[in-house]
This record gives C-alpha cells, sequence and structure tokens, in this order.
C-alpha cells in the first residue's frame, strides 16, 4: 500500500516526466531537498590530490621583469627546441613565451630538480588552491552534508594535508598495527611524502611585451602549466590499505574513483602502467568485496592513446557508472574502435549523437549502469529502462549538478549551501527550446525503446570567476545525487512492496 508521501512522490514523478527539466523556480527548494537526504551518504573517494599555484599575469610589465632575468638569445635558441620537459628556468620561460604569442593551453611536466623547485618556489604566486579530482570533490563534498567522505591520496604532505577542508565528515584512512582509522587530513599527513604542486601561469587576452626588439601582443586568454610528477607519487593504494578496501567498502555507499590519468607509462623501478591498472582493478573488486557498492569512474582528459585505452579496456568494464565532457567520450568510443563516429562528435557536437556514443557504452558493457556526459550547454545522462528512477528523477540530479557549476563559476567558490541559492538564479541558457524538443523526439525513437534519457540545460555564466574544476563538480554532484535518490527507492519499494 502506498503512503501519502509515496502518493505525492508518484504525481511529482508524472509531473517531472511531462516536462523536460525541473521546474525551474522549484530548482533551489528541489535541490536542497535533495542534498537534504545526502547525510545519509558515505563515498570512497581515490586517487588524485595536488596543489595548484597559480600566478596571474596581469600586464606584460611582468613578463619583461621576469625575461630580464635571462639572455634574449638563449630564450630565442631554446624557444626553436621546443622543449618538452621543464630541466631548467629557460625551458619555462621559452615555452612560457611560446604559449602566450599562440594563445594556446598548454601543459608540461617538469624534472625532479631540488634547485629548480626552489627556483618555482620563488615566484610570487597570486592564489593556491587544491586541485586534483578528489581534492576538488571532497572539499565540495564536504560542504553538501554529506556523512562521511573517506578521501584517499597515495601522497599527504603537510601542505597538502592543510588545503583538504577542515570538516568532520571529511577524512583520510590510515592503518596503524593493521587497524584502519579515519582521520582528519591536517593529522595524517606524513613528513616525508613530495608535494605535487601544479603551477600555472594565467594570462589575459591582448597583454603586450617585448622579447628584445620582438613585440608579442597575446591573442587569447589562456594558460601554461607546469605539472610535477614525483617519481615517488604511484597511482595505487599501498598494502597496509589495500588489505582494508573491502572494510571501507562495507562502511560507505559508493566510490568515485579517479586520477588514472596520472599513470606513466614506465617508472624508475621498472614497474609499468600494466602494472598500476591490474592493482587498480584489483582495488574495484575489494572495495565491492563485502558490499555492491556504486563506482563511479571520473573520466580526464588524457593525452596517450596507450594508457586512454588501458582504462577504457579495463576499468570502464568495472564500474557502474561513468562521467565525462563531450570531447571525452569522443575520445573514449574512438579507442573503442569507432574512429569516424568519434570525428563527427567533436566536429559537429551534437546531442544525438552524444546520446548515441552513451548508448554504445551501455551496449558494449552491461555493468554500467549510468552514463552521464556535460557540455557546456546541457548534462544528461542515459540509463537502462529498468533503473529505478524516472526521468523526471534523473533530472532532478542533473539540475542539482548544473546549480552546484553555475554556483562555482559565477562565485569562483563555494563555501556553503546558502550559495546555492545564487547558482539556482542563473537561468537555464538560451537553448533550452531546442533541447526539450530533441530530448522529445529522441524518447520517442524506436532506437531508445530500452533506455531512459535524462537532460538538463546547463545555467551558463557569461563571465565565470573560476572554470577549474566545474566538471569534477558537476559529475560528483550528479553521481552522489543518483545514489542517495536510488537508496531512497530501493528503502521505499522494500518497505511497500
Ligand atoms: P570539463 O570539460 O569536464 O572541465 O567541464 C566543464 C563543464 O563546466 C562544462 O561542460 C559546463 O557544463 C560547465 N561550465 C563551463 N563553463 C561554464 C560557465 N561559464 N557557466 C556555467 N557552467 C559552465
Amino acid at each position: 500500500m502506498k503512503n501519502k508521501n509515496d502518493i505525492k512522490k508518484s504525481i511529482n514523478e508524472i509531473e517531472c516526466n511531462n516536462n523536460m527539466g525541473p521546474n525551474q523556480d522549484n530548482s533551489y527548494s528541489e535541490t536542497i531537498e535533495l542534498i537534504n537526504n545526502f547525510s545519509n551518504i558515505s563515498v570512497f573517494l581515490a586517487y588524485n590530490a595536488n596543489v595548484d599555484g597559480i600566478k596571474f599575469f596581469k600586464d606584460g610589465r611582468e613578463v619583461e621583469e621576469l625575461i630580464n632575468h635571462f639572455d634574449i638569445e638563449e630564450i630565442i635558441e631554446t624557444m626553436e627546441k621546443y622543449p618538452r620537459k621543464i630541466k631548467s628556468p629557460v625551458d619555462f620561460i621559452a615555452r612560457l613565451i611560446h604559449c602566450m604569442e599562440n594563445g594556446k593551453p598548454a601543459e608540461i611536466p617538469i624534472v625532479e630538480d631540488e634547485s629548480l623547485n626552489n627556483w618555482f618556489n620563488r615566484i610570487k604566486y597570486d592564489e593556491e588552491r587544491i586541485g586534483g579530482q578528489v581534492g576538488i570533490i571532497s572539499n565540495l563534498l564536504s560542504l553538501l552534508n554529506l556523512k562521511r567522505i573517506i578521501a584517499y591520496t597515495p601522497l599527504l604532505s603537510k601542505k597538502q594535508s592543510e588545503m583538504f577542508n577542515d570538516s568532520d565528515n571529511l577524512l583520510y584512512p590510515v592503518v596503524i598495527d593493521g587497524k584502519l582509522f579515519l582521520k582528519k587530513p591536517k593529522e595524517a599527513y606524513r613528513e616525508e611524502d613530495p608535494l605535487k604542486i601544479n603551477r600555472i601561469f594565467e594570462y589575459k587576452q591582448n597583454l603586450e611585451f617585448f622579447l628584445g626588439e620582438k613585440k608579442i601582443t597575446t591573442p587569447h586568454a589562456n594558460r601554461l602549466i607546469v605539472a610535477s610528477r614525483p617519481d615517488k607519487l604511484r597511482i595505487e593504494i599501498g598494502e597496509d590499505l589495500k588489505k582494508k578496501l573491502p572494510e571501507i567498502g562495507e562502511i560507505v555507499d559508493c566510490a568515485i574513483l579517479s586520477g588514472y590519468q596520472g599513470i606513466k607509462e614506465r617508472y624508475s623501478d621498472g614497474k609499468d602502467d600494466h602494472y598500476y591498472i591490474k592493482r587498480a582493478r584489483e582495488d574495484i573488486d575489494l572495495l565491492k568485496r563485502n558490499k555492491d557498492i556504486k563506482i563511479h569512474l571520473e573520466f580526464a582528459s588524457i593525452q596517450s592513446k596507450r594508457l586512454r585505452k588501458m582504462i577504457v579496456d579495463n576499468i570502464i568494464p568495472k564500474v557502474d557508472s561513468l562521467g565525462m565532457d563531450e570531447t571525452e567520450i569522443a575520445n573514449v568510443i574512438n579507442v573503442m574502435g569507432y574512429g569516424d563516429f568519434s570525428n563527427i562528435i567533436l566536429k559537429n557536437s551534437r546531442i544525438e549523437d552524444v546520446v548515441y556514443a552513451s548508448k554504445i557504452l551501455l551496449e558494449e558493457h552491461d555493468n554500467l549502469e549510468i552514463v552521464q556526459v556535460h557540455t557546456l550547454y546541457y548534462i544528461m545522462c542515459l540509463c537502462r529502462k529498468d533503473n529505478l528512477l524516472s526521468e523526471g528523477e534523473l533530472e532532478k540530479t542533473l539540475d542539482l549538478a548544473t546549480i552546484l557549476a553555475g554556483t562555482k563559476a559565477k562565485l569562483g567558490k563555494i563555501s556553503n549551501i546558502e550559495d546555492l541559492k545564487e547558482g539556482a538564479k542563473i537561468p537555464y541558457n538560451k537553448h533550452e527550446g531546442i533541447f526539450k524538443k530533441v530530448i522529445r523526439d529522441l524518447r520517442k525513437s524506436p532506437e531508445y525503446r530500452d533506455y531512459k534519457i535524462a537532460l538538463v540545460p546547463s545555467r551558463l555564466v557569461k563571465n565565470p570567476k573560476s572554470t577549474v574544476g566545474l566538471g569534477d563538480t558537476i559529475s560528483s554532484g550528479a553521481f552522489i545525487g543518483y545514489v542517495s535518490m536510488l537508496r531512497d527507492k530501493i528503502i521505499n519499494k522494500n518497505n511497500y512492496g
């Protein structure tokens, strides 16, 4: 028998199924209702966090001051050599000027060298903040009332630990005398762990400076990232803690895994990417050993096709949920053998193609339950018809994601739940009408008879204060919303048949 709440819920479902997307006026209250339920959810996060040190070049004089430390001829010669690794300060300045001249983004690894590191440390950074998916997601979720976030990252230096929110629900797992303990990150750091720091050099459009006689004007705003890749950093869970993964699996409802893009092809001790991918698969089995928790893989941009294929072939077949952006799904489909279709997605950016690519993923991987893709203009997810959530409910989870992203873009960061009011005020972007039609047609098409499609337009902020980590914010918000709603559904089903 249904109780009053269930009937109210059913009415809600019917309304949401008929109208695409949640009613914008109700967005904030519905989001708060959804977030209130997060207090029953615990999540495990692994593997990547780092510190981002950001320097903004506000005018050309600042670039010239930096250039003055070097011999102009040497800079020009080095620019011609186009170093692919930063081995010295001149390699850096050469690549920075190159990047500024073209206005294109670049990320270059820095070799491990103490004096070079010290040189970079002497630069005055405008801002330092937590980076890496685990870093970004754990700080976000700690504000959203989750019961417990167990955030693991292989390295935990003092500085890194201090960048995690000091919140009672955000904990780092440690093993002492064979026992599992959960501690605040700032109480769990290891003195000997190196710091993974990405130095980010951002510049505006039309920044003007001279390199010797040559005047350079930046054609676009963009950034150069000097990425540290300490050899000691291995994307894995150490033996002691690995043994405790079944125990961790028992005390959480779900896990978000990310950071595989940081696996190198080979390490100084001869270990290679195959070794770490194999271990990553074992971690998932161990987490699920005692309880069938939902596992989300957050895909990231991966330059190496070899590594991307290894992740697609070995990790995707082990997870329940997959999140990524449009370029990433095209890249995933590419290594699955759909090269032409992948190019079409990248070229045309059509919703129909993104939905179809998601369907390919669900068809080829029975283990996958939900595929979520975000683009600048919308957030969508696809799952099978027998999913317990209705399309309207799925859209509520996606709407939460748009509010989180909109808030972060508008304010630069989310400091508390109240901030989400700002995100909820941002209207859906102007393509809402077209999206409604496309989704309505897709839902009617026989091709999707066995699927549920949910889509919510993004709440686009015109001049965002920050775009760093928006994708991770969207995916983790939508996934936790999904797990939370699913949990309620299962409890209700068990109670009322
Ligand atoms: P990613 O490509 O994974 O970093 O994800 C970026 C996502 O952030 C996009 O797909 C959009 O949904 C969202 N986003 C980017 N810029 C804005 C903006 N200015 N306002 C609101 N959302 C944005």
